[in-house]
């Protein structure tokens, strides 16, 4: 797990340094290209969300700030000539060494492979004979791999000067290549794994349409914004209870190979600011491994019951005793809350039981009832489809799909119609206090407040730059 600091939200290069001390000059140019791409790309005070990246605490070289980091790396740069002599020795022997391997093994060529490409035209396209592709595919273990080439995937290769395929590099995707390398007796192959760069990034948007716009802005991927609300699905009904105003922000992990992003990592800590209730959640290991996210004072983000049995799509209404009955057009008490989403979407049972009922009920139509612990039952009515594989007494576990959203009974449009009852009597589920699951164990308590403080400060320390960022564009 990474570990975090409290600092700045500039991008800064700062964790290369430890693996290429030589390479000062290079890293000034990198840091200050990357401080001018930060504060060039920050939207105007205007635009309602915007990210940054925050720096990894990796070593005993880093220093204070990212100035610092600009200075310092400056002034070494004046100062130590003997290392910079250094770096100009060892970029020459190394330029050399390619010269030399060039001359024996040949130069670096490329394929892409496109659909309908197969080895031998491929090995034809190289210049390579039938017998090249045979000796290849003969290579122990790994040979056989090269069948498995797809469109988009590249072969790279070096041909020496008597026409010998001295090295053959199957590069799968962008993490993961097969070297294959000419010996006495044929091929020898070995599989390259990459380890991807994991950088700590911060991000926060307000929310003034939806959600996802929001998270859009703020540069997050569908994926992060999902996850963002699965982390807080026990909290926030992201289907109906979505404000505008409601904001958040949050620190995540993003993986690159060569300055390259290569996607999202995890979510390391989050807060979500819904109607002016605000959650924190922290990613936690404890010392047994285990993972989870909890609240800054220890208690698990997981509930009893998620706030949303359905994955959120669209609104039809929100829980109200006293609307107009729909088909009645009556003011009849609509006990429940409807989820208007389209034919087919699972349900999930919202905490885990056992079902009660499962069938045809007049008005419900296709129901389920889950009896859970505390007298706790939920209803799920209208589905088009129930999961035939539970009947009366079946366990289910809480996100479990019991069944498909519809119409049947008296409905007017697809929706699921979810109550929640407690002791027999209809309770709206969002206001509804239930007790939590389980907390951090005492044994872990210190270790996890240690942490967590350190973290809440990370963000809030993140934000305050970022309110700062802000107020100095504005002025
Ligand atoms: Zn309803």
């Amino acid at each position: 797990m990474t570990k975090l600091s409290p600092r700045g939200a500039t991008r800064t290069r700062t964790n290369g340094i430890k693996s290429f001390p030589k390479r000062h000059l290079l890293l000034v140019t990198g840091v200050a290209a990357a401080v001018m791409t930060v504060v060039g790309l920050l939207p105007s005070p205007q635009v309602e969300a915007k990210r940054s990246e925050t720096e990894l605490v990796i070593d005993e070289f880093q220093p204070d700030t990212p100035q610092e980091t600009l200075k310092e790396l400056a002034s070494s740069e004046e100062k130590a000539t003997p290392v910079e002599t250094e770096a100009q020795r060892l970029a020459k022997e190394e330029a050399e060494r390619l010269a030399a391997e060039e001359a024996a093994l040949g130069k670096w060529n490329s394929l892409t492979i496109k659909s309908g490409d197969n080895l031998s035209t491929l090995f034809d396209d190289m210049g390579l004979s039938a017998r090249v592709v045979y000796e290849v595919s003969k290579t122990p273990k790994l040979g056989k791999r090269l069948t498995d080439i797809r469109p988009g995937q590249t072969l790279e290769y070096r041909v020496n000067s008597e026409g010998v395929l001295t090295q053959l590099r199957y590069v799968q995707n962008k993490l993961e290549s097969i070297l294959y390398e000419k010996q006495d007796d044929g091929y020898v192959g070995k599989q390259i794994t990459l380890t991807p760069e994991v950088r700590v990034a911060y991000g926060e948007a307000s929310i003034k349409n939806s959600l996802f716009l929001a998270s859009q802005n703020a540069g997050l991927s569908e994926k992060m914004t999902m996850e963002l609300a699965a982390i807080f699905g026990w909290d926030i009904d992201f289907a109906l209870d979505i404000r505008s105003g409601d904001s958040f922000n949050l620190i995540y992990e993003e993986k690159y190979l060569d300055n390259e992003k290569l996607g999202d990592g995890n979510i390391l800590a989050a807060t979500f600011v819904n109607q002016g209730d605000s959650y924190t959640a922290i990613r936690y290991t404890d010392s047994n491994g285990d993972t989870s996210y909890y609240s800054p004072d220890g208690k698990s983000m997981k509930k009893a019951f998620l706030r949303t049995p359905v994955n959120f799509t669209r609104i039809s209404s929100r829980f109200n005793p006293n609307r107009l009955h729909p088909v009645f057009k009556t003011k009849r008490p609509h006990r429940g809350t409807d989820y208007a989403a389209p034919t087919g979407t699972p349900i999930k049972a919202a905490g885990d039981g056992k079902i009660k009922f499962t069938g045809w009920q007049n008005g419900y139509g296709n129901v389920v009832y889950i009896q859970h612990p505390n007298n706790v039952v939920t209803v799920y009515a209208h589905q088009s489809r129930l999961n035939k594989k539970l009947r009366k007494g079946s366990r289910v576990k809480q996100g479990q799909t019991i069944g498909y959203v519809g119409q049947t009974g008296w409905a007017t449009g697809p929706h699921l119609h979810y109550e929640f009852r407690v002791n027999g009597v209809h309770r709206n589920p969002v206001t509804v206090k239930l007790p939590d699951a389980s907390p951090i164990p005492k044994s872990e308590r210190d270790r996890f407040m240690a942490f967590a403080s350190k973290t809440v400060a990370q963000l809030e320390k993140n934000s305050s730059t970022m309110l700062a960022k802000n107020e100095k564009e504005s002025e």
